[in-house]
């Protein structure tokens, strides 16, 4: 070894000992008789003191000439430091310099490498290998690394067997785009790259291997939305001789397990909601359940009351807002601007103070007396001090709106703490979902996911009201993880991919090892995937998931370190007779 310690081990307890130490120069200070150097190294920063009196000339002057980055080895003694640091794990010492070996230089990096930096994203980003070397990207890096072993310690330790599936597959369609690779072998024909091992781990259900697990690379040529990846890790999961309410138990168990361990969070029962239920009250299948702010309808309310705008509207909902009364007009015409961005698309905002006095002011006034407007904010369970803010037009969208208000407002008023931990699952979802633009039935989950057993009849009559044995868990308005119960039938599959728009030729072509599997015996499954990347951000108290992969891609799909994706020459191409036809 080059070193006989590190740069965050030495304390008084070393007092007098003779150490070698190997580091990255964080940063010098000159006083001309007197040098000293911060030495960085994965485990912390040790200060390095060079002095005219004690320090032999020639390393000196060899100090004198060191540049930020710069490579070193010092040999040394640990001494007392005179002015101690209490902010630092070695900062009541420093080694006192007897030698000094540049292993080597660096050119004056582009951003400063320090706890902030003032590095743009993208400039990291180009440089990510010196932005690792910042403690909070490192320190990322190496929690992301022991949230995977524990997640790792307590699958195996449950029976789950960690088997690698292909890369290179064939396509399945899980609602998004493939990314394929050409066959320079099989002229003509293309791999893709998994979306989800999901085909594989089913196979390995048939194939006996009862209890799978992988944390695995999948890949998905979306367009990119912010914070997502092209390529993400999942921990990819799948059982056999289940139901519901065994995959349910057992992945709680994984995530209560990596609360306690790597947060010390004890959580009891995680609730649970239906998909209705999570849509009706939050507007949202991933609900944030941290705060309140539920949805109430006002419907039989606010209608028939001589307010046009109400009247003619499909849904009219609210959300009493806590304390918010005392919003000037300038904070709430604020929130009205918001709603009514593009982004949000909302027409507008109707609201109601309910005011500590017990009276109430409203922007609709004219149309609701004080009864009406109490009888809402009753209904709403509002307190005196709250905000009423009442959103009308068509369902679905109305909801998406007013959650999109609610998880604004939560994250201006802190609510959103990034401490606490709200795990639930959404259950029940429904098994299909028509797609008005395609004009047919998309599988809500994935073509796979087995409808509820009870509602088999339905899926000949009234396919759409068909819920499926589907689950998510969600935690802090994220969803983290989804999986099924599967069809593990030949018949149900068939059936399930006609109605997904399937010729029986093109399900043959596409599915047909998948069908024939099923023929052989395969016994009742179902599974999960975990989000790997999500799930850390959200356990590290962040939402960027970039920040917590060592080295992502930008927003879009870009690698800038490295310049990919980027072209190819004319011989590759001709090998794998490709033709770019880019007009
Ligand atoms: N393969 C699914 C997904 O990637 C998860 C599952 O159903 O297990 O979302």
């Amino acid at each position: 070894m080059l070193r006989t310690t590190n740069c965050g081990a030495l304390t008084l307890a070393q007092l007098g000992e003779e150490v070698i130490l190997a580091g990255w120069v964080q940063k010098t200070r000159d006083k001309g008789f007197m040098l000293w150097v911060d030495l960085r190294d994965r485990y912390g920063i040790t200060q390095v003191i060079f002095d005219e009196e004690r320090t032999p000339k020639a390393v000196m002057e060899k100090a004198q000439n060191l540049g930020r980055e710069f490579v070193i080895q010092v040999k040394g003694t640990v001494i007392e430091r005179e002015s101690k640091n209490p902010n630092l794990p070695t900062g009541d010492i420093e080694i006192l310099a007897a030698d000094l070996v540049v292993l080597n230089q660096a050119k004056t990096p582009p951003f400063t490498i320090e706890n902030e930096t003032d590095g743009g994203e993208e400039l990291r980003m180009q440089y990510r290998y010196l932005d690792i070397r910042r403690t909070p990207v490192r320190e990322n890096l190496v929690f992301r690394s022991q949230v995977s072993l524990a997640i790792r310690n307590y699958l195996s330790e449950n029976g789950f067997i960690d088997v690698e599936t292909p890369y290179l597959i064939k396509s399945t369609p899980e609602g998004a785009r493939d990314f394929v690779v050409p066959s320079r072998m099989n002229e003509g024909q293309f791999y893709a790259l998994p979306q989800s091992p999901q085909t594989f781990k089913q196979l390995l259900m048939v194939g006996g291997m009862d209890k799978y697990f992988q944390i695995v690379k999948c890949f998905r040529d979306e367009d990119l939305r912010a914070d997502r990846q092209p390529e993400f890790t999942q921990i990819d999961c799948e059982m056999t001789f289940v139901e519901q309410e065994d995959v349910l138990q057992q992945f709680e168990g994984l995530l209560a397990h990596l609360l306690k361990e790597i947060k010390g969070v004890t959580t009891g029962p995680f609730p649970r909601m239906t998909y209705a239920e999570a849509m009706s009250k939050y507007g949202n299948d991933k609900p944030d359940i941290r705060f309140g702010m539920t949805f109430t309808e006002l419907n039989d309310l606010a209608k028939d009351k001589g307010f046009n705008v109400f009247d003619q509207q499909e849904l009219i909902v609210g959300i009493a807002v806590p304390g918010a009364a005392s919003y000037t007009r300038k904070q709430i015409d604020k929130l009205i601007d918001w709603v009514k961005r593009p982004q949000i698309g909302a027409n507008g905002l109707v609201w109601v103070k309910c005011n500590e006095d017990g009276t109430f002011k409203s922007s609709v006034d004219k149309f609701y007396n004080t009864e009406d407007l109490a009888a809402w904010a009753e209904s709403m369970g509002a307190k005196a001090g709250d905000l009423l803010l009442v959103m009308a037009g068509p369902s679905h969208k109305t909801r998406t709106q007013l959650s999109a208000l609610r998880m604004e407002l939560a994250e201006q008023m802190g609510l959103r703490k990034a401490n606490e931990f709200a795990p639930l699952w959404v259950v029940d979802f429904p098994l299909l979902e028509w797609d008005e633009e395609t004009d047919r039935f998309h599988a809500m989950h994935h073509p796979f996911t087995a409808p509820k057993p009870e509602q088999l009849e339905l899926l000949d009559s009234a396919p759409g009201t068909v819920n499926a044995n589907a689950y998510d868990l969600v935690l802090n308005g994220n969803e983290i993880g989804g999986g099924s119960i599967r069809i593990h039938d030949a018949e149900t599959q068939e059936k399930m991919f006609s109605l997904l728009g399937f010729s029986p030729e093109e399900a043959k072509a596409q599915f047909g090892f998948l069908m024939e599997a099923f023929q052989y015996g395969a016994p009742p499954h179902g599974g999960i995937a975990l989000g790997l990347d999500r799930l850390v951000a959200i356990l590290g108290g962040q939402e960027t998931i970039r920040d917590f992969i060592a080295f992502p891609k930008n927003n879009s799909g870009r690698d800038l370190m490295i310049d990919a994706p980027s072209t190819i020459d004319n011989a590759q191409l001709e090998e794998l007779r490709l033709k770019l036809n880019l007009d």
